[in-house]
């Protein structure tokens, strides 16, 4: 237990050895707050990954249940026995698939409290405008990784020429959605950048 919560560390070793980018212990109790406050039971994730950040959150809050795409077979496969070595299947709901080529036909839930973009950093606008609709009014929406460790604010100095298009894309989201009339946006430094966005 970190703060009283109920953890997972065995997963989240077993994920941080192999180099699969789970959400830091601090971002976790910042999501799990958040939710608290605004009394999300529901959540949106795209970017399973091995369903830790799953895990956390309908372990650490009443009555919660998370819908979450992976894109990633062996990943998805590895949620899905997570999941059902904790006998979470009843609170997370776990796609195989591309989010940007999911049918949302196939959604468990109709809308969703929260909606948290925790995937590819590239892609996170298409992301947000394909599932923003689903959202309640006055749900929230939670991005991660906005920072990309601080090289956002350093982008001239970005010597890799892939790693200076990525930054350049996760600042352009960054600049749309504060720019966005609909959107109020709050920035956290926390982990590797937080914002959670609500509609005004
Ligand atoms: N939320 C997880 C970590 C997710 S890591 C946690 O904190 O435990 C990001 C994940 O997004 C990776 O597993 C990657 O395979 C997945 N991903 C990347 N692009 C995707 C897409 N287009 N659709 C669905 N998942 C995607
Ligand atoms: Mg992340």
């Amino acid at each position: 237990m970190v703060g009283g919560l109920v953890c997972f560390d065995a997963i989240e070793k077993h994920a941080l050895d192999r180099n699969i980018p789970v959400m830091q212990k601090e971002g976790i109790e910042f999501l799990i707050d958040t939710f608290q406050q605004h009394q999300c039971k529901s959540c949106l994730e795209i970017g399973s990954a091995i369903g830790y950040s799953s895990m956390m959150m309908v372990s650490n809050i009443d009555s919660f249940v998370v819908e979450t795409i992976e894109i990633d077979e062996a990943r998805y496969q590895e949620a899905q026995k997570n999941i059902k070595d904790y006998q979470l299947e009843d609170k997370i709901f776990i796609h195989l698939d591309d989010a940007l080529e999911f049918d949302c036909n196939n959604r468990v839930f109709k809308s969703y409290d929260c909606l948290f973009i925790d995937a590819a950093k590239a892609q996170y606008q298409k992301f947000f405008e394909k599932y923003i609709p689903f959202l309640k009014e006055d749900g929230i929406c939670i991005v991660d990784n906005l920072d990309f460790h601080g090289m956002i604010y350093d982008i001239d100095n970005i010597k890799n020429r892939n790693t200076k298009q990525l930054v350049k894309k996760i600042k352009r989201f960054k600049d749309w959605i504060f720019d966005h009339d609909a959107y109020s946006v709050e920035y956290y430094p926390i982990g590797d950048g937080i914002c959670v966005i609500k509609r005004r």
